[in-house]
Order: structure tokens, then sequence, then C-alpha cells
């Protein structure tokens, strides 16, 4: 998510900072994992595939932010390969960087089941880094927190009154699925108290966040491939009806229609989507597009993240969505292993982005390792 003045930032080739590329490795999850360490289970699997998917979604996305989709398709092509932007190839945006804040703060958060937004949006501003692209109002927010401004503060001087309806809080919102796994009372929850943070309190960057979180937990609950055969029947169930959670007259209006629309036509191409639902930074386009991608190939990551590239706009954002749904279907396994080895290191690059994932799982599962789940929103 970043604001249109942003696309226009001038390219850097240079890798950013902490950003050194860790050498032979591999998408084998038990390379991944560490020489001699036990295959992960497939739920764990999953959980670092939901956060594994955000990055690698991010960094396909990151050198196309802003292009049509006209202009992808003349200058580029079919993206099958991580390719050098504005940040050096395999690098990744602020997307990822929420995502691992949002991790930690619900790791670090006194009260896992109800962790207070300002120490969310504090874990946000200590790994801030303004050369990753956030959003102008994000990035005024946390420079005032890391400033030593109160959060309240900061909060009412640098978010937009009704608060932003952008997919800020969506984009990053994967952590917050795993750690209220398997309860989808605890996932909106954890997923509203997130967009709190950051002011993405306007009803449909709120929605946004909640729904992208429940699409997260749905992946992780779905039984593998299944959905391959049965798209409409996945977002059928990811879709509110009037007896659901989230209720359906709770859905902003923007969403119903798009949502009525990927129903009537899930074959939709990319082109019909971008004219249709739209491809920039609101929720209300972003969040449903993202849902197209995986829609389309449920299980085949690699297709997902390309069709979710092909849209153009808010590129990054979008892919990092679909990536985080299709890796928590499929599991971090299933990515290329071209693309996950051209990932940025660093301290919260790939192996970081794992562990936090692992620590999630660990948590998520009871510290002795009970098959019991004990999701950390409930306890
Ligand atoms: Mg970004």
């Amino acid at each position: 998510m970043r604001s249109p003045e942003r696309s226009r930032t001038a390219r850097v080739n240079a890798r950013p900072p902490g950003g050194a590329r860790c050498e032979n490795v591999s998408n084998n999850p038990k390379k991944i994992r560490g020489k001699g360490m036990a295959q992960p289970s497939d739920l764990e699997d999953r959980f670092r595939g939901a956060l594994l998917g955000t990055m690698v979604g991010d960094a396909l996305g990151m050198p196309l932010e802003g292009w049509t989709s006209h202009r992808i398709r003349r200058e580029v092509g079919e993206v099958r390969d991580m390719l050098d932007g504005r940040l050096e190839r395999g690098s990744f945006t602020d997307d990822t960087q929420m995502a691992a804040a949002l991790a930690e703060a619900l790791l670090a958060a006194e009260d896992p089941s109800r962790p207070d937004p300002g120490r969310i949006a504090e874990w946000f501003a200590r790994l801030y880094d303004p050369t990753r692209g956030y959003g102008e109002n994000t990035g005024k927010l946390l420079e005032a927190i890391r400033g030593g401004e109160p959060w309240q503060r900061a909060l009412e001087t640098h978010t937009i009154p009704g608060g932003s309806f952008a997919n800020g809080a969506a984009m990053r919102v994967a952590p917050a699925a795993l750690a209220g796994h398997p309860s989808p009372e605890a996932v909106l929850r954890l997923a509203d108290l997130q967009a709190e943070a950051t002011g993405h309190t306007h009803p449909e960057a709120r929605f946004g966040a909640r729904f992208q979180a429940l699409a997260v937990l749905e992946g992780l609950r779905s039984p593998r491939g299944s959905e391959a055969q049965q798209p409409v029947a996945f977002l059928a169930k990811l879709i509110p009806t009037p007896t659901d959670a989230l209720g359906w007259a709770e859905i902003p209006v923007a969403f119903r229609s798009a949502f009525d629309w990927l129903l009537r036509y899930p074959e939709a191409t990319g082109d019909e989507v971008e004219r249709r639902i739209g491809n920039g930074v609101r929720a209300a386009s972003s969040v449903p597009a993202a849902l197209w991608a995986v829609l389309r190939s449920p299980s085949d990551p690699e297709e997902v993240l390309v069709r979710a590239v092909s849209l153009g706009g808010d590129t990054d954002s979008i892919a990092a969505m679909a990536g985080a749904i299709a890796g928590a279907l499929n599991g971090a396994s299933r990515f290329p292993g071209r693309w996950v080895e051209a990932l940025e290191e660093g301290p919260w690059g790939r192996s970081r982005l794992l562990d936090l994932a692992d620590e999630l799982y660990r948590r998520n599962r009871g510290a002795t390792g009970s098959a019991d789940v004990v999701p950390m929103g409930t306890t």
C-alpha cells in the first residue's frame, strides 16, 4: 500500500539496509528449516506458507507497483521471475515488514487475546524503514511514534478523519490468522486491533482486514487440493451470509458488489477484474482482486501470484494478500524454489519470517506440542 506520489519514487538498485541474501537455499521445507531438523507438519508448513506467501508476493509485485496491466504485458510480459525495481530483486516492502512487526507484536503481547493496539503500533514503528515504501500517513504516524510521541496523540495528528480506506491493515494481516487459528472470532478481534493501530478504521479498510484474515484462516483449515475443483465453493465459504460471524449487513457496499460479481463470473479475466473491481490501494478493490487471483487456481501458488501481479496497480499488496491465502492453502514448500531463493535475508528477511511463523505455530499448538489447538485469541 503506497500513495501515488511514492509510486514515482526514483528506482534504487542499491541493496536496502540489512538486505544481505542467503545463498544455497531451497524451498524444500527441510532445508529452509535447517539441517537435521524434522520435516514440518502439514499445518506448520501452511503457517509458514501464509507468511512466506506474503513476502514472495510482495517481492514479485514490488518492481511493477503503479503500472497498468497493459504496460506490464507490453514491457515485461508474464512475470514469472523476481525482477529489479526501485529496490533490488527479491526485496520486500512495507507489506512484509509490517507483517513481521505484527507477528512480533502478537508474540510479545502481555494478553495475547487482546493485544494493545498502541503496542502493536510501537512494533510497526520499531521496524519502520522509509525506503520500503510506506503509505504517506502511515509513514508520518510511525515516524512520530519513533520520535517519542504517544500513540494516541500521533494517531490524532497523522491519520485521516474517518480512517483510511486503503488496504494497509489487510496486506499485513496474515499473522493475526495464525495467532487466532482456529477461532474465527479470535482472528477477527486480532484483525481489528491491528487495524486500529494505524488508523485503518474506515469501514472498508476494517472489513478488508477482517475478510483477508478470514481467508487466510480458511486456507489453513481447508483440505489441501480440494479447492482446485471447487473455487466457487471456497468463495462461498468466505463470503459472509446473514448467519456468519461477519454478518452480511456489516459488509460495505463496494465489497458486496465485488463479491457478487466474483460469484457470477468466477472465470473472469484479469482485464475484467481490473475494470470491474479495480487494482488500487482501496481495500474494496485490492482485497477482492487478490481473492480473484487465488480462486482461479487455488492449488497452484505460482499461478496465483503470476495472476495477482498481472493485474497491475497495487501489485505488491495484491500479490502479498494472494500469496498469504495461497500459502495457507498449500504450504511454504509449494512456492517455486527460484522465487524463495531470491528473497532477501537480513534482520526481518526470509529466515526471520519463517521463524516467526514457527513461533506462532508453537504458541498456537501449546507449549507442549500437544495436538490440542490453543488459539492465542482465546487464551
Ligand atoms: Mg508495499
